[in-house]
């Protein structure tokens, strides 16, 4: 936060680090560079003495070891001369220090991160961001070093290919009629170099092959889920189970890219040189080679249709597998609960017959490509022979350029056949780095480059202009011209029939979904500038289905504030309600909670859920019927403890309970989408009381 200012990059905590992978909320240095960069830094680890270190490139950070608690920290190095160095620690980055070398020297750990602007600066206010890389060609293009090396390492290959043959018609030719054990062993001792040479070359293309895929590998499977999780709620799928299987197939992609035979690409312009060879020894054998060669395209090529259509099909119903599994095991009580099991048993055993069926159309496909091309392959081999006999009765060649040419037969249309086998991998790889594609252009919550207001704490004044929302897939108005105002500190109760709108509503405020028509102000800035993560802190949320993780009590807890303090912790679960759950269980704060909270009854989840959206003392309260399943004692404990926090903070509840409605001075009713009552609570519920507003029950 502390580079950001010096850079000028005004950004807020939550911008920077929301989603990256920290450990236990705390910004490791292999995260570093993906932070630095949302901030439009870009950065560099290097492993450095401190008298190595560059002192054009400052300030930069320095991973030390905090002499106080011995942990690993960071430092910021502002200045650094022979005996001393400028530092400011982490606690008070602003406040530097200047400490002798030996002490910063006792405490460094060897790395230091180079952090410099990112961004070309065009003019004052208009800075120019990087285009950023293609997701996947990105990726690709950042390993071309490695690429590289792998070409060099095909092209040499290939030419050696050519050494065998030549080896072979010399002894043939010149060795064997004169007996000239000399040359062969000269010969001999030179092709031991080429193959030797050749199988190391290989080794390492194989191996370089293999670290590129692996580098794509890690780069772009994060990047999938950083998008994943980043994309707006509007696109989200209609299908989890499907839409996890798209993502699950970029496994595909990556044995395509990490498989040897890519290489054959490589080797194919190689056929044209050893075509050629054949031709200097004699034109008529290149005629077999290139009908073969023909041959195998054209059968590789008519497949392709059908090829690609099986893969297409068996990705489908891949998906729709995956979706039967996904929704049984995620809703298992409730399909024992009606007896449904047999429906997505019957669902479950079509599709993978299905699949099945067409894996074995796409084997047997790609078989008959590689085992016609192995026979072409070999008919042409044969066909070089039966000419080249004539041609050495007519006296034409030897017979060791006979060999020879065998020998270059099968190297021209190695390649061929193996690119021919390549096409069924490639068409499945190319289906599914389409799901892929089609799910990284779609549009996410923080575009890269994205510029936000920074605000830090907001106050919590809330307004609705003309708000119009529509879900997506759906022509009708969820909401429709809300317009109203909550000062800071108000308490407003929502209330109306279902389907009203009420909880679109308090999704709109979250910014999960944008509104279509209108604006939604806090504290006067459009929520469309402020980054959602940074929203979403502000806003103590309880959602109606609420949902805990798999792990323990505390986990769940500090699920919004990996940093909060156990005092922070022990606090939120005494006002919640939490507390006497926690102390009646032998294990405390360390309780499993089981996959989805299942261990908790329906109360304890909303004990949790108070808990967990209070942690972070936010200026926002935003409950959607936080007592639904509780008890009236429990509900009357809930409301008592909540009035100790709900002051100064504004509250929106939605709620049906009298007990909660104490809490709020201010209703506003909706219905199908419009407010029908919006004023002090007397008032409103005296109108509601005397069948003033519509028929909405209150
Ligand atoms: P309330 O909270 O007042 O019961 P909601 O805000 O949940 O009502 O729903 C308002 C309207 O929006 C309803 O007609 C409902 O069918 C529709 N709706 C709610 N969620 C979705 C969604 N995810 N996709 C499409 N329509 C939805």
């Amino acid at each position: 936060m502390h580079l950001c200012q010096i850079h000028e990059r005004d950004i807020s905590q939550e911008s920077l680090l929301n989603g990256l992978p920290l450990e236990e909320g705390i910004l490791i240095p292999s995260v570093f560079e993906r932070a630095a960069k949302r901030a439009g830094l870009s950065s560099k680890i290097q492993t450095r003495r401190l008298a190595q270190i560059n002192p054009h490139l400052l300030p930069c950070v320095l991973i030390i070891k905090n002499p106080k608690t011995q942990e690993n920290d960071a430092c910021i190095l502002y200045e650094l001369n022979e005996q001393h160095a400028t530092v400011g620690f982490s606690d008070i980055p602003e406040s530097a220090q200047t400490i002798a070398l030996d002490e910063l020297n006792h405490q460094y750990q060897g790395q230091v991160i180079y952090v410099r602007p990112e961004f070309l600066y065009q003019t004052q206010a208009l800075k120019i961001a990087k285009p950023s890389l293609h997701w996947f060609w990105g990726v690709i293009q950042e390993n071309r070093g490695l690429y590289k090396d792998i070409l060099i390492a095909s092209i040499l290959i290939n030419l050696f290919a050519i050494a065998m043959p030549m080896f072979v018609m010399n002894v043939y030719d010149r060795v064997v009629p004169n007996h000239t054990t000399d040359t062969l062993w000269i010969l001999a001792a030179g092709i031991f170099l080429v193959i030797t040479t050749e199988m190391i070359l290989k080794l390492m293309r194989s191996w370089f092959v293999d670290l590129a895929a692996n580098r794509a590998d890690v780069k772009l499977s994060s990047s999938i889920m950083e998008r994943v999780l980043n994309m707006r709620l509007v696109h989200r799928p209609r299908s989890s189970g499907s839409f996890i299987s798209n993502v699950q197939s970029f496994e595909s992609i990556r044995s395509f890219i990490g498989s040897l035979t890519v290489t054959a690409l490589v080797d194919l312009p190689f056929v044209l040189l050893f075509t050629l060879i054949i031709a200097l020894i004699n034109p008529i054998l290149v005629i077999p080679i290139v009908i073969a060669i023909l041959v195998v395209i054209t059968y590789a090529l008519s497949a392709q249709q059908k090829m690609h259509e099986l893969s297409i099909d068996s990705m489908e119903a891949s998906a729709k597998r995956n979706d039967t599994l996904y929704e049984a095991v995620a809703n298992i009580e409730t399909l024992k609960g009606f007896n449904a099991e047999s429906r997505a048993q019957s669902r479950w055993e079509k599709a993978t017959l299905f699949i099945t069926r067409n894996a074995a159309k796409m084997r047997f496909l790609s078989a008959s490509i590689s085992n016609g091309a192995t026979w072409v392959q070999q008919m042409a081999s044969v066909s070089v022979i039966v000419l080249g006999v004539y041609l050495i009765i007519e006296g034409e060649i030897s017979q060791g350029a006979l060999i020879a040419a065998y020998l270059l037969t099968s190297r021209a249309m190695g390649p061929i056949s193996q690119t021919a086998g390549l096409l069924a991998q490639y068409h499945y790889a190319a289906t599914s780095y389409q799901a892929l594609e089609e799910i990284m252009q779609r549009d996410v919550e923080r575009p890269q480059g994205k510029s936000w207001v920074h605000q830090g704490q907001l106050k919590g004044d809330i307004e609705f202009r003309n708000v119009d929302f529509s879900y997506p897939n759906d022509d009708r108005l969820a909401l429709s011209k809300i317009s109203f105002k909550i000062r800071q500190g108000e308490r407003v109760a929502i209330l109306g029939r279902n389907g009203s709108g009420k909880t679109t509503l308090e999704k709109l405020l979250l910014s999960l979904f944008e509104p279509s028509g209108g604006s939604i102000l806090l504290d006067g800035i459009d929520i469309r500038q402020i980054d959602p993560a940074e929203l979403r802190r502000n806003i103590g949320y309880i959602p109606q289905d609420i949902v805990l993780f798999n792990g323990t009590l505390k986990e769940n807890l500090m699920f919004s504030a990996p940093l909060a303090s156990d005092e922070q912790i022990v606090n939120a679960s005494h006002i919640s309600g939490l507390a006497p759950i926690i102390n009646a269980h032998p294990e405390g704060f360390n309780m499993q909670v089981g996959e989805r909270g299942q261990s908790l009854s329906g109360g304890q989840k909303q004990s949790v859920a108070l808990a967990r959206a209070i942690i972070n003392d936010p200026p926002i309260l935003l409950f959607d019927e936080p007592t639904g399943s509780l008890d009236f004692s429990a509900e009357a404990t809930f409301s008592k403890n909540l009035q100790t926090i709900v002051t100064g903070k504004t509250l929106i509840t939605i709620t049906h309970r009298t007990s909660l409605l104490n809490l709020v001075e201010r209703i506003i009713v909706l219905d199908k989408g419009r407010v029908i009552a919006d004023g002090p609570k007397d008032q409103v519920l005296e109108a509601l009381r005397q069948g003033q507003v519509g028929r909405t029950q209150a």
